[in-house]
């Protein structure tokens, strides 16, 4: 805050590295009052940040991406040793950071009004003003680029920033923000509060937000829209998914294990738009399944910094909670095909898991797992599997995997989901919108779509009256 690295005046936290279960370095948390100080810092940045010449804002969000990327291979060690990711995985969301940094620098000069014709005595135009103090609440599956891909957007509209990391994964959200007061931000306008949930509802209901964006489970997520119906602020919600993965007869079943496998065991399943649903055409199912299943069977498990396929998952929680749907699953008589038990080894690994033919209404097809865990459906044909992928209450993003174009781009029109890969999987890249539809959000971000919520187009109308 004002450019300055305060200790928290909050409770101490001991956080567990989830590879090795042994405590990391002890931090302090934010108190509510420090909450406040950092939207009050943020709120005096804004008419400073805002007024600064686009070029200008330009130049310092390229030197923060040009940072970020010099010190990747330090920001990607903290990453994978706090989260338990994959070394090469965490050093990849470093370069997703400062990518979208040196994204959206090169839009602060493009940001555009329009000119609305009224007739011929009168002239409308519209001027982008930033929004406000953004407030960004992160989840702790992707620290660092979740953080990047709200604040830098945020920014470059010259807007400012109160962001709070997970309580459980908050050291690269400081390491940037140090970062960032090196890159010339001016102080105050880039503000990070470490802490829980009480942190986070202090953060989304305070009177001085204009807009939150948030990051985390749909549960969170409406309580995170209610506080922020108290400052009249606007929401973006990244919330969870239950994402389907169609495979149809015709498909080239190799690309489609691959992206089976990596779209529910990348991050050990650990990921919003994991493809947790495998719906299949009864034909070629056991084929596929056999391939998968041997896929993921060969992931090996490892220290997160001797980049093995699979770390741990997040903590011991996370790990008992797969534990817990997976138990309720097997205690349900659904067949386990592969894994199904903890790993024997410290850390909280937990292996690849494959539910086969799965009613769609079980406990397990229907809600988040967040952990390495996929359950198979048979299906008839495309519209069948359309039925099955569209019965559920999330949408944030779906595969389909066939060689009919016409069928490929009659289901990507009629699956209910804010993207849609076909013959690939979270394949997308940071520069194309994304987001959800029902449960799983509302608001884009990435790409030019998400420098939307961080803008409030002001209209001015010219009245000019003919000379007499
Ligand atoms: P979570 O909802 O438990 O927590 C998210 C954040 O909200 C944390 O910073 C937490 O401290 C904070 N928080 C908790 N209670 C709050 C409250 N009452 N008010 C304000 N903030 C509060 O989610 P998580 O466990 O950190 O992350 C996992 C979830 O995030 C999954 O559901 C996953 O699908 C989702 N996710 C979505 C996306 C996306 O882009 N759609 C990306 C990553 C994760």
């Amino acid at each position: 805050m004002d450019g300055l690295l305060r200790d928290g005046e909050g409770a101490e936290r001991v956080l567990i590295d989830p590879a090795h279960e042994t405590p990391l370095t002890p931090f302090r948390e934010a108190s509510a009052d420090q909450v406040s100080q950092a939207v009050a810092s943020a709120a005096s940045a804004l008419p400073i940040w805002a007024a600064t010449l686009p070029t200008e804002r330009a130049e310092v969000l390229h030197r923060l991406a040009d940072m970020i990327a010099r010190n990747a291979d330090d920001l990607a060690r903290i990453e994978a040793t706090n989260v338990g990711k994959p070394l090469s995985q965490a050093r990849r969301d470093v370069g997703r950071a400062s990518d979208y940094f040196r994204f959206y620098a090169g839009v602060c000069d493009k940001l555009n009004g329009e000119t609305i014709p009224l007739g011929p005595d009168q002239t409308a135009l519209t001027v982008p003003e930033p929004v406000g103090v953004t407030a960004h609440i992160l989840p702790w599956n992707y620290p660092i680029s979740t953080l990047a891909r709200g604040v830098a957007p945020a920014l470059a509209a010259g807007a400012t920033v109160v962001a709070k990391p997970s309580e459980l994964t908050p050291f690269t959200a400081l390491e940037v923000a140090r970062l960032a007061t090196q890159a010339g931000l001016p102080d105050g306008a880039f503000n990070v509060v470490t802490g829980g949930g009480e942190i986070g509802a202090a953060l989304a209901g305070h009177e001085g937000i204009a807009h939150v964006t948030f990051t985390g489970s749909t549960a969170t997520g409406r309580k995170v829209m209610q506080a922020a119906s108290s400052p009249v602020a606007g929401v973006t919600l990244e919330l969870g998914g239950k994402s389907p993965v169609i495979v149809l007869e015709d498909a080239d079943l190799d690309a489609a294990a691959d992206g089976v496998v990596r779209g529910i065991f990348f991050n050990a399943g650990q990921v919003c738009a994991a493809g947790a649903r495998l719906i299949c055409a009864r034909s070629v199912h056991d084929a596929l399944l056999a391939k998968v299943a041997a896929k993921a069977h060969a992931m090996g498990f490892g220290d997160p910094l001797d980049d093995p396929h699979i770390g741990p998952l997040i903590s011991s929680g996370q790990l008992a909670r797969v534990e817990g749907f997976v138990a309720r699953a097997k205690a349900q008589g659904l067949t386990c095909v592969l894994g199904g038990a903890r790993v024997d080894r410290p850390g909280f690994f937990f292996p690849p898991t494959i539910f086969a033919d799965v009613p769609t209404d079980a406990e397990i097809a229907r809600d988040e797992v967040f952990g390495p865990v996929l359950v198979t459906h048979l299906c008839d044909d495309a519209e069948d599997a359309l039925r099955i992928a569209n019965d559920s209450p999330y949408g944030l993003v779906a595969g389909v995997y066939t060689r009919g174009h016409d069928t490929a781009l009659w289901l990507a029109r009629k699956l209910e989901a804010g993207q849609v890969f076909i013959n690939g999987f979270l394949t997308g890249g940071d520069t194309v919108p994304f987001g959800g539809v029902k449960h799983s959000g509302i608001g884009r971000e990435k790409g030019l779509a998400g420098l939307s919520a961080y803008l409030a187009p002001k209209s001015i109308i010219l009245n000019h009256a003919r000379p007499t």
